[in-house]
């Protein structure tokens, strides 16, 4: 493509939220045969809701959550945000404060720890606690799987190294995802879900949105080892993703795409930028490029 083809492409692209960091991001994603999705802020909302908590100890709701919310509260992840939002709710003055939080720690794909009041706090997936060397009790691998089967993601919440309750999280698709989906799919673009989240909620949301191929558990490196992998298979590889979790595998992949209000560090690891929260546009970015390239063949 000449450069003012690149530089009109650019332009179509900028007037539609689709920012495109370049000539070579641009001609890179009209070969893309393959798209590797995030599913939390990606393909679901991203504004995940808390619907259900489940207490395994004799504990007051509303002090469950002070501990929870203490810690979370200084996480930016979605979850995080929703446990908080919970929390504040439950109660009735408006400037609720929870005990300061020590010694906060953030896994990436796993969840945060920290200590509050006199209690040591671990949120997160199931991982999470057994690394942590946390028993998990029959009761609450029942409770996980009931949920997860409904879509929705299951916290386990420890206080001093014992499991003592449940979040069940939800974070419903978003309205496009199907029809983009099945339009790549008539592109002959495949697609894969790549997901921190347990592998019942993966199944459940790849089910919804019209999606097959899932590697679900997957921590941010093993995200990035999956885009490497296709690659290796022959496939030219674009990647999809909203957060931090993600930009490992932003960098790998030949097209990194960081969509809509995603963190600074995915925005900083993208090829483009898809200003709307919109998964069309992932579309009519190849679209674009597509156009752009195949034309002057
Ligand atoms: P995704 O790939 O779906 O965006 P992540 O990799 O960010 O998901 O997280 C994977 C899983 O780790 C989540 O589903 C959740 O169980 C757990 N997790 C991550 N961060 C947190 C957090 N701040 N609080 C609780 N759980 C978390
Ligand atoms: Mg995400």
């Amino acid at each position: 493509a000449t450069p003012t083809a690149v530089m009109v492409a650019t332009g179509v692209g900028a007037s539609q939220g689709i920012l495109i960091k370049g000539g070579q991001a641009l001609e890179s994603a009209h070969k893309v045969d393959c798209i590797v999705f995030d599913k939390t802020g990606t393909l679901t909302i991203g504004k995940p809701v808390v619907v259900n908590t489940r207490l395994l100890k004799n504990m007051v709701l509303r002090e469950f959550y002070d501990y929870v919310a203490a810690a979370e509260d200084n996480s930016e992840h979605p979850l995080a945000k929703a446990i908080v939002e919970h929390a504040k709710k439950l109660h009735s003055e408006e400037n609720h404060i929870w005990p300061e939080a020590r010694d906060f720690i953030s896994v990436p794909g796993h969840g945060v720890k920290a200590k509050v009041n006199d209690k040591s706090v671990i949120v997160g997936n199931k991982s999470f606690m057994l690394s942590s060397g946390i028993d998990i009790p029959m009761e609450a691998l029942e409770i996980l799987t009931e949920e997860e089967e409904k879509a929705q993601t299951a916290i386990m919440v420890a206080m001093d190294q014992e499991v003592v309750g449940i979040i069940s999280v939800s974070d419903p698709i978003k309205p496009n995802a199907n029809e983009a989906i099945s339009y790549l799919k008539s592109m002959n673009v495949e697609s894969i879900m790549v997901t921190g989240d347990n592998w019942g909620t993966a199944n459940a949301i790849g089910k919804e949105v019209g999606i097959e191929k899932i590697i679900a558990e997957a921590k941010p490196e093993q995200k990035a080892e999956k885009v490497k992998e296709l690659q290796l298979s022959g496939k030219t590889v674009a990647m999809v993703g909203d957060g931090i979790n993600d930009s490992p595998a932003l960098v790998s992949a030949d097209v990194g795409l960081a969509i809509g209000a995603g963190t600074d560090v995915a925005i900083e690891a993208a090829d483009i930028v898809l200003m709307k929260s919109n998964l069309e546009d992932v579309v009519t970015a190849i679209d674009l490029s597509r156009k752009t390239f195949f034309r002057i063949r």
